[in-house]
């Protein structure tokens, strides 16, 4: 059902900036010539926003192929975040759910990075500092207009500059995937060169449309012990594929796997379905409400570059220096 906005619409815009009005901007752009293009003005608005000015951050990406609902998902994170995380954030069941999920009006997808206009202002609960939220949605991992280079160079920035970045994927978790995350990561590896840390903070696979909860239970449970399946080395294995495992784990801090139900017919196959919460299957929103509130409770977690934690100041600098790296 969701529509794109045409690049040339979202490039260059000069948004606003008032509370519960923001809107999708790209950040990053995969030209049709297969260049890659960071849109610093673009940027530096979002990070430089007189709430989040200085604030250390934390950056949530949900990344993966097109139509597969990340954009949706994002929906239900400004959900949470707009309700300040109480308790009935869901919401009503004729609400339509906006945002990132919007319809209409465009015939191109876009490739790259969008990032959410607003910042979110969140307190986090050891210190009760103050941190600035940002959402990201990275689009376009091997569809049929990428190159597999535009795949992984944007995938990979975008897991050098989140804190969480959520891996989404349907169905199962398969050994491509696997292959695809460690080419990306290969790419990020590459570009943090000299960094001696873990390279990456927390990735989750996050498997939609989950159809055997009676082998791994949906949520982080059944998930992490299909992860531990999909992750076994044994003595039949080929090298390649044992080291490929290795090294993925060596990567994250954090590696995990969260199973989703499936939200039902009327989501994914009504053209007049726009969001509401009484089209969804129960299931899925159950699911949905502790994966979202998994990302920000017990804690938040902090953008954290060579084991420091940075501001959205030094964010910039390091996309900048990060794009120039890709750029070359
Ligand atoms: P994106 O391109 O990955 O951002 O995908 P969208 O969020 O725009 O969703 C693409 C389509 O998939 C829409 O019709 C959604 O209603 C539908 N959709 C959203 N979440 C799910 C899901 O978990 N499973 C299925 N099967 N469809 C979904």
């Amino acid at each position: 059902m969701s529509g794109r906005i045409p690049t040339e619409e979202i490039m260059n815009t000069s948004f606003s900036s008032t509370p519960g009005t923001g809107q999708p901007i790209q950040i990053i752009d995969i030209t049709e010539d297969h260049k890659f293009k960071l849109n610093e003005n673009n940027l530096q608005q979002i990070l430089s926003h007189p709430k989040a000015r200085l604030k250390k951050v934390s950056i949530i990406s949900v990344a993966g192929a097109f139509r597969k609902g990340k954009s949706f998902l994002l929906d239900f994170f400004l959900r949470y975040l707009n309700r300040n995380g109480r308790e009935d954030w869901l919401g009503a069941d004729d609400e339509p759910l906006t945002g990132f999920h919007w319809k209409g009006g465009s015939e191109r997808d876009t490739t790259g990075i969008l990032m959410w206009s607003e910042p979110f202002i969140l307190r986090r609960n050891d210190t009760k500092e103050e941190i600035a939220v940002l959402l990201m949605d990275t689009q376009g991992a091997f569809d049929s207009q990428s190159t597999v280079k535009d795949c992984a160079t944007v995938f990979a920035l975008s897991l050098m500059i989140s804190s969480i970045h959520v891996y989404n994927i349907t169905q199962n978790l398969q050994e491509d995937d696997l292959q695809h995350l460690h080419l990306f990561t290969e790419y990020g590896k590459i570009a943090l060169e000299d960094s001696h840390e873990t390279p990456f903070q927390r990735l989750t696979f996050l498997i939609r449309d989950w159809s055997f909860p009676y082998e791994y239970s949906y949520g982080y449970e059944g998930g992490q012990a299909l992860l531990d399946k999909r992750f076994q080395i044994n003595s039949k294995q080929h090298q390649e594929l044992t080291e490929l495992r290795i090294n993925l784990k060596k990567c994250f801090n954090t590696l995990n796997c969260y199973l989703m139900p499936h939200p039902g017919l009327r989501v994914c196959t009504s053209p007049e379905f726009d969001g509401k919460l009484k089209d969804i299957e129960l299931d899925f929103k159950n699911y949905v409400k502790k994966f979202v509130e998994a990302q920000f409770q017990p804690n938040l977690t902090v953008k954290q570059i060579n084991g420091r934690e940075i501001t959205t100041l030094e964010l910039f600098e390091y996309f900048r220096a990060y794009c120039r790296i890709f750029e070359a």
